[in-house]
């Protein structure tokens, strides 16, 4: 009698866990998987804080995210929608539904054995906006390493159809209606310093020469003929 009333108290707890995990993960937004392997960008991202950043980080912005639309309207928009009418929700919803959409960017940028010159249609883009690839790279460092404290840096498409760099604090993006530059983002650099801090510590210059070094030009240029045609 006593093991059997153990036992079900044992089967309620784990019922109760496996309902708190249930609704953790259920909601309209959902965690992207990461598309390579934890050390696929090694040695430039070490496999831990890609792990970290991926299953812990963008896990908790999503799972945060649901939490903070429910029961509201945001909770049938896409996340495109979302950041375009973000002032009308609370602060909340705002840095878990940024921390959302750069993080899906963020990490559908790199491939392993990548970096080297733009290629493609964005390449006369990148001419144009800045002169040179080499300028454009110099721009947009210059605004990562600028952003004082956490933040992000953008390569953009304005709404003129112009490449441009800008830089947003927290987990805004120049997609949100509350942006002071606002464009479809290209390419995005994260300077939280969860991005970085266990293999550069406090060196973002040394992450950001890393970070070159990774970019998928063919997924970045897809993003750029996408924002062209709309
Ligand atoms: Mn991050």
């Amino acid at each position: 009698m006593r093991n059997s009333l153990f036992l079900s108290a044992i089967l309620l707890a784990l019922s109760i866990s496996f309902t708190a995990n249930a609704q953790e993960s259920t909601g309209p937004f959902t965690l992207e998987p990461l598309p390579y392997a934890y050390n696929a960008l090694e040695p430039y991202f070490d496999a831990q804080t890609m792990e970290l950043h991926h299953d812990k980080h963008l896990a908790a912005y999503v799972t945060n995210l649901n939490a903070a639309v429910k029961g509201t309207t945001a909770d049938t928009m896409s996340l495109e929608e979302l950041m375009a009418n973000i002032s009308k929700y609370e602060i909340k919803v705002r840095n878990n539904g940024g921390g959302v959409y750069n993080h899906n960017l963020y990490f559908s940028q790199f491939a392993p054995n990548r970096g080297g010159a733009p290629i493609g249609t964005i390449t006369p883009a990148i001419n144009a906006a800045f002169g040179n690839y080499e300028n454009m790279r110099k721009e947009m460092n210059a605004a990562a390493m600028g952003r004082f404290g956490s933040g992000w840096a953008w390569l953009i498409l304005t709404p003129e159809k112009k490449l441009a760099i800008c830089s947003t604090p927290n987990q805004d993006n120049p997609l949100m209606d509350v942006a002071d530059v606002k464009g479809t983002p290209i390419l995005a650099i994260d300077v939280w310093e969860h991005a970085y801090y266990l293999k550069y510590q406090n060196r973002r210059a040394e992450y950001l020469d890393a970070f070159w070094k990774l970019v998928n030009w063919q997924e970045v240029g897809k993003r750029y003929d996408a924002a062209m045609r709309k």
